[in-house]
């Protein structure tokens, strides 16, 4: 599993970097056709690519334009990467929820999201087998609940999470280990990560 652990970590890292070059280029890149390229790059991490990043851009910009959008572009920073905890799912395998900030960052750095990142070859229109193949792909997306900051209440089913994108994976299955990776300056998520320490 150390490997495997590994092999997330260096997919989810590289997906981080292509999703904030994305963020920026729609704001910061003249050339629509090179934004685009950047931000296909980022969707390209998903299994379906109809469920991606969101990122648009449909227009070339003009300079008075890029001054005008610089502030939002160069707001936008690379999500931290908290920890990776991994669940044997009855279903599809092993999934690994990978635990990050937001994408313009808070002080102190706050759990924001969950990609969850499975190996699949099939289409995410399989859902319902097990899912198998050698590539790593983020196959869902949750929010940090709202309502409870990860506490888990009535609005999230006690699990701390709510689906945004994906897979809906309402039974993540048996915890199979975690990974620590930055420690979150908010305390109730250093609880969380704290007490996942081996
Ligand atoms: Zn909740």
């Amino acid at each position: 599993m150390a490997d495997e652990f590994s092999a997330v970590e260096t997919f989810i890292k590289d997906f981080i970097h292509k999703e904030n070059q994305a963020r920026r280029a729609k704001y910061l890149e003249p050339s629509a056709t090179d934004a685009l390229a950047k931000i296909h790059e980022a969707n390209a991490a998903y299994e379906n690519p109809i469920v991606s990043t969101g990122i648009t851009r449909t227009s070339d910009l003009s300079p008075d334009e890029i001054k005008k959008y610089a502030a939002t572009g160069n707001g936008y920073k690379p999500r931290s990467l908290f920890r990776i905890s991994a669940y044997t799912h009855p279903k599809y395998g092993t999934l690994y929820y990978c635990i990050v900030g937001a994408s313009t960052p808070d002080t102190p750095t706050a759990y924001a999201e969950a990609f969850v990142v499975g190996r699949t070859t099939a289409a995410i229109s399989i859902e319902g087998d097990k899912l198998k193949g050698s590539h790593l792909r983020i196959l869902a997306q949750y929010r940090l609940c709202d309502d409870c900051n990860g506490a888990g209440c009535g609005q999230c089913g006690d699990t701390g999470w709510t689906h945004k994108l994906g897979l809906k994976i309402s039974a993540p299955g048996k915890p199979a280990g975690n990974r620590l990776i930055e420690r979150p300056g908010n305390a109730t998520h250093q609880a969380d990560w704290d007490s996942r320490k081996s």
